[in-house]
């Protein structure tokens, strides 16, 4: 686990948008170190609003990445939405407990489920892990939000759409799993909005799976 914390400031080399809200921000690394599924506390240089963003890049890459959606009436993210190439971002961290150890990984199946931009932290870390045993279930509204789709293979990925048909289930992520059959050694990551974490969770555990084997980044 990466314990070093930093303040520093980062100039962004690339923005991708991938689709009208939903942009990817690459900057400098500046040789920090950090584990998969930790987060960084980001902010325009010399302004006050701060915000957290989980690491989307892989551990290897020489550059960070985040993944944002630009939120309605948010404070900070349509600023962040129109921030051009060159211009600087001042960070806080790597910090966060969001992460699979090398133990979790070798001795246990893992189930990812994400929500929207949720997904940011199972990137990074299926970027970085090669070694896991997972599937990730990611649930959006429509498949514009799919982030990244390809990256994943076919046979660990569920793309969950509420409003099309576009997706490999139609409906919400927690009408998914409540069909699925899980061992008793599962392992299962949850990130993204509170309601479905807290729905997901009532499912698992009516299921019999023991919540110890639960763990959670609530994004708001
Ligand atoms: C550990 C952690 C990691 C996070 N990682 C990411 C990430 O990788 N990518 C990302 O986009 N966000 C992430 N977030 C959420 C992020 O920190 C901000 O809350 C979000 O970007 C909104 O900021 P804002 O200043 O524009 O809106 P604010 O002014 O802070 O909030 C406006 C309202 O929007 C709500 N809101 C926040 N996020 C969303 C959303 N995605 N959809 C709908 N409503 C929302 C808030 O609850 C609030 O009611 C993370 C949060 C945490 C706690």
């Amino acid at each position: 686990m990466a314990t070093d914390y930093y303040h520093s400031i980062h100039k962004i080399e690339e923005i991708e948008f991938l689709n009208s809200t939903t942009f990817i921000i690459k900057m400098e690394r500046k040789g920090i170190d950090f584990t998969p599924g930790q987060h960084l506390v980001v902010g325009k240089k010399g302004e006050s609003e701060f915000r957290q963003y989980s690491l989307y890049n892989g551990e290897d890459s020489n550059y960070f990445e985040i993944l944002v959606k630009e939120v309605d009436d948010g404070a900070l993210t349509p600023k962040l939405k129109k921030l051009q190439v060159g211009e600087e971002l001042e960070i806080n961290g790597p910090m966060g407990y969001f992460t699979i150890s090398e133990n979790r990984r070798k001795n246990h199946p893992i189930v990812m489920i994400a929500t929207g931009t949720g997904i940011a932290p199972f990137k990074s870390m299926i970027a970085s892990h090669k070694d896991m045993n997972y599937k990730l279930i990611h649930g959006v509204r429509t498949i514009d939000e799919a982030y990244e789709k390809v990256f994943y293979p076919k046979k660990n990925y569920t793309l969950c759409t509420t409003r099309d048909k576009n997706g490999d289930f139609h409906g919400r992520v927690t009408d998914f799993i409540k069909d699925q059959k899980y061992s008793k050694d599962t392992l299962f990551y949850l990130c993204g909005n509170s309601e479905m974490i807290f729905d997901a969770m009532e499912i698992l555990k009516d299921k019999g799976l023991n919540a110890n084997n639960m763990f959670a980044e609530v994004y708001f």
